[in-house]
């Protein structure tokens, strides 16, 4: 289907090979995944990148498979994905409210390898349902060998490729061209 800008010239669609996504708490960068529109006579770009939630998680159950011990960055990056407070973090954790915040600020960093491994499995158990090698994955999380960075703790640049997102408005429904036509109605 043909894609259009606001301006009515026709929108080019390419693949972007690497993206890395902004602001989104830590470093992520999509492989294959991101489509660039450009319009043929304004110029105007429009990057098209996967739901939020999605991408959210997907980063998430990425670094908690990769061995490198997390930072406190990524370890508030992983709660906040999971929908956790901080108190609701300790309380699962076993730990305190004090000693979360120290964690996700490395002020504290003797986290024991079971809690930081009970981290990456609640990430991987509750993010992870769309991960066909979810099994797999908690197989190698169990028998994993956490490594402590070499410098100072920063979040491990997460490399992701995701399934390409169907494009809005193509199944268009009878029901929502109906839900359309009423609202223009009105
Ligand atoms: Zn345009």
């Amino acid at each position: 289907m043909k894609k259009y800008c606001n301006c009515g010239g026709a929108l080019t669609e390419t693949m972007v090979p690497r993206y890395g996504v902004p602001r989104l708490g830590i470093p992520v960068v999509l492989i294959d995944t991101v489509k660039l529109f450009k319009c043929s006579q304004c110029g105007k770009e429009r990057h098209e990148l996967p739901d939020l939630c999605m991408l959210l998680s997907a980063a998430a159950t990425s670094r908690a498979i990769n061995p490198r011990q997390l930072c406190g960055t990524e370890i508030r990056f992983i709660r906040k994905t999971l929908g956790l407070r901080a108190i609701e973090f300790a309380e699962i954790l076993n730990a305190t409210f004090e000693t979360v915040s120290r964690w996700e600020n490395d002020k504290l960093t003797n986290m024991s390898t079971d809690t930081e491994k009970l981290i990456r499995l609640i990430a991987l158990n509750r993010l992870g349902k769309d991960d066909v090698d979810l099994r797999n994955n908690i197989d190698r999380l169990i028998d994993m060998d956490i490594k402590p960075p070499k410098g100072k703790p920063v979040p491990v640049k997460q490399e992701i490729r995701l399934p390409q997102v169907p494009t809005k408005g193509k199944k268009s429904s009878p029901k929502n061209q109906l839900s359309g036509a009423a609202h223009r109605g009105s």
